[in-house]
């Protein structure tokens, strides 16, 4: 038994998925930026790539059930060549398609048309923006990654994003160190009035996530000397009530090679279900999934701290 098993049967409380409503596709780690806190080691230099072959079976998969949304991952998963192939099936199959966007992948080479092509297909755009500040952006993100940002979500806005019911854009907030994000509703109001002052952007939600010391986030955490202390501050504020809307519940994750996961974290740790073989998507019986024991380890006390973390935000 790990510390968080520990944890939750101290309460009584087991972690059991419940039925799946989001398939969550990683389409490899390549990314233009490598941000500190990056908890899939990303990068321009990353090869691991979801193929196209891997990309058909997942959608063989996803064809017969009735998972009405996929959210989509990286790295940047708009530098996945096959990308706009998969958006578009997804969408001729009426699935709801979340892109997970950093925002300065718009200004790649070859990505001049990528707004247009997202608006064109109503996909959802979860947009990373950890402060309405240039330094603090720049100082998590890199050099110049504000300005670009800003200038993204102008082009958003300009397409129709948060000024249309079926174009949403939604801002993802995540703390400069090793402390809990604070009030998400707050923070919410702070982004809406600091970003339409200064910029006259709009958008629609904002999710206060916490970060996982895993990857890069928690190499930087160990050079400093400090990753102990937030495993012990997230351990500290554990929150028995963030435990039925955690993410690995009704999320299904599949990593870039097809292999399937609880969740994201889990994926870049390749901690599943099965810990002898690799189990891929095309492995699983999607009737079977529902009640599986989740597999964890003391990185679940990121999502069960303070107000709790998802892929939507803050739980409690
Ligand atoms: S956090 Fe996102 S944008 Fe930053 S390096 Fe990782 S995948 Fe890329
Ligand atoms: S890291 Fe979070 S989402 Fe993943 S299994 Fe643990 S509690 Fe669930």
């Amino acid at each position: 038994m790990n510390r968080f098993e520990r944890t939750l049967a101290g309460r009584n409380l087991e972690l059991r998925r419940a039925s799946t409503q989001v398939l969550q596709l990683n389409l490899g780690k390549k990314c233009n930026q490598t941000c500190a806190h990056c908890h899939v080691g990303a990068g321009p230099a990353r090869r691991e790539m979801m193929t196209r072959q891997t990309m058909e079976r997942v959608l063989d998969w996803l064809a017969p059930t009735d998972i009405a949304t996929v959210d989509i991952t990286g790295g940047a998963p708009e530098l996945n060549p096959d990308f706009r192939f998969l958006v578009t099936q997804l969408r001729e199959m009426k699935r709801r398609v979340m892109d997970r966007c950093n925002l300065t992948v718009l200004f790649e080479p070859e990505q001049e048309d990528l707004a247009e092509f997202l608006a064109q297909n109503e996909v959802e755009i979860v947009a990373s923006l950890p402060c309405y500040g240039e330094e603090n952006v720049n100082a998590q993100r890199g050099d110049g990654v504000f300005d670009l940002s800003i200038a993204a979500l102008q082009r958003f806005n300009a397409l129709g994003y948060a000024g249309d019911a079926n174009l949403m854009l939604h801002l993802v907030y995540n703390p400069l160190g090793a402390h809990l994000p604070p009030s998400q509703a707050a923070l919410e109001a702070d982004y809406k009035r600091e970003l339409w002052d200064k910029f006259g952007i709009r958008f629609n939600r904002l999710f206060a996530l916490a970060n996982l010391p895993i990857a890069r986030f928690a190499a930087q955490l160990r050079r400093e000397n400090k990753l102990e202390n937030y495993f012990d501050l997230l351990e500290e504020n554990f929150n028995a009530t963030t435990i039925s809307g955690l993410m690995c519940r009704s999320t299904l994750n599949v990593g870039w090679g097809g292999e399937v996961y609880d969740c994201d974290f889990n994926g870049m740790l390749n901690l599943q279900w099965n810990k002898t073989n690799s189990l891929y998507l095309w492995d699983v019986d999607p009737n079977q999934i529902e009640n599986r024991a989740i597999a964890t380890g003391k990185h679940c006390f990121g999502c069960t701290a303070g107000a709790g973390s998802s892929c939507g935000g803050a739980l409690a």
